[in-house]
């Protein structure tokens, strides 16, 4: 493999990644989970086929899960809690905590009871390794087209898995372990933690005012996951459900 293969790799990977991260934070935690925004049909298919093929995640067992986490924060009922399984059990296995409770059928049905599966779902959404073939698919193939070879793609379909599990991984460990903490609670904010997770490490931000569809509450913070959802709102693809800060924490 050539060092220019090798480096087409690992942007693309980067890319892919980052499509998921976006599409994660805006839809299924902003919009689904949180109800921040409402996003109609037109953005929510395409959101819903990217976090498809790109993740193979069903978007009511990952609402499930995150909204578990709210509810029990830092308890002995949170799925990722760095302060109840450690830090690096929640780092490097939230594959596993997350498979555990997404798979839990009860808790999906106390905590997304409002998503249930439609149409699309029981034709394609559902099927997750259909989902995650055709990801992998369409990357090998563009790498191809592009001419940097087959292997080159499958190494960015594998990085790209790895980013996006170390990634949510930091959000959930180093998100409540390391930075800053304006308010009052166990999240953290780490602004370049937000910066690669699209808005995700203002975390004590997010779990001091979770139907804010903004995560960056002071000056100078960056939060890259609200420039698309402005976007969204620009091109009437979205609409935010209060633009005022809801604290729910005293700061
Ligand atoms: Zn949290
Ligand atoms: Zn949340």
């Amino acid at each position: 493999m050539t060092l220019t293969n090798l480096i087409a790799a690992v942007i693309a990977a980067f890319a892919v990644t980052q499509l998921a991260i976006f599409t994660t934070t805006v839809y299924l935690h902003r919009a689904l989970s949180h109800r921040a925004l409402t996003v109609g049909d037109p953005a929510a298919i395409p959101f819903r086929a990217v976090i498809w093929m790109t993740t193979g995640m069903r978007p009511r067992e990952w609402v499930a899960v995150h909204r578990k986490h709210h509810a029990a924060t830092d308890t002995a009922d949170d799925p990722h809690s760095p302060f109840q399984v450690g830090f690096w059990r929640v780092q490097l296995g939230n594959i596993g905590l997350y498979k555990r409770c997404a798979s839990d059928h009860a808790n999906v049905q106390k905590y997304a009871r409002d998503l249930p599966p439609d149409r699309l779902d029981r034709l394609a959404f559902d099927h997750s390794f259909v989902g995650l073939a055709i990801g992998i698919t369409i990357i090998v193939v563009t790498m191809w087209v592009l001419g940097f070879g087959l292997f080159a793609g499958f190494l960015a379909a594998g990085l790209h898995g790895v980013m996006y599990v170390m990634l949510s991984g930091a959000i959930n460990a180093v998100g409540h372990t390391r930075g800053k903490q304006p308010y009052v609670n166990s999240a953290t904010n780490m602004q370049s933690l937000a910066l690669i997770t699209a808005g995700e490490g203002l975390h004590n931000n997010h779990h001091a005012a979770p139907t804010s569809a903004r995560f960056s509450l002071h000056k100078a913070e960056l939060d890259p996951g609200w420039w698309l959802v402005r976007v969204l709102v620009k091109l009437r693809l979205a609409q935010v459900r209060h633009e005022d800060v809801h604290l729910k924490t005293a700061a």
